[in-house]
């Protein structure tokens, strides 16, 4: 076995590199978009649904993957950024979900909205969820 990014990245997060956990990780790696339990679950059809969804908290909680929640209630894993650590997720990102093809994409943004009634709340998380098209979804259209 040679090491590759997969292992390298697991290391890292000091998580111990299984089969499973590769096989996870490298589902997340070669796509662009992010995954529900249950998308991931399809890909990975040969592996148990509870090993699925206890490496992708394994995964959020090492900060490789973080987790966002759409419109519709469900919990998507989208890969992190070299800034995420441990317990300590570094986004400054948005979210677009395809009307299409439903997949979830993380886009960055230049700049964070300011919030004019900061004085009276604390704000400690933005979440931004934007609704279009993805490019690939663009193509086919054109
Ligand atoms: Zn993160
Ligand atoms: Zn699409
Ligand atoms: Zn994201």
């Amino acid at each position: 076995m040679h090491l590759n990014t997969d292992y390298i990245l697991l290391s890292k997060a000091n998580i111990t590199p299984t089969s499973n956990r590769v096989l996870v990780l490298r589902l997340f790696l070669g796509n662009s978009n992010a995954f529900t339990l249950n998308a991931a679950a399809q890909e990975l059809f040969f592996m148990e649904k509870s090993t699925i969804f206890r490496t992708l908290q394994v995964f959020e909680s090492k900060g490789i993957l973080h987790s966002v929640v759409t419109d519709d209630g469900v919990k998507n894993y989208a890969l992190c950024t070299v800034d995420c650590i441990k317990d300590n997720h570094a986004h400054r990102h948005a979210h677009l979900k395809c009307s299409i093809c439903e997949h979830l994409y993380c886009i960055p943004v230049t700049s964070l909205p300011v919030f004019e009634s900061a004085r009276r709340f604390q704000i400690d998380k933005v979440y931004m969820l934007a609704n279009g098209t993805c490019e690939e979804c663009n193509r086919v259209a054109s």
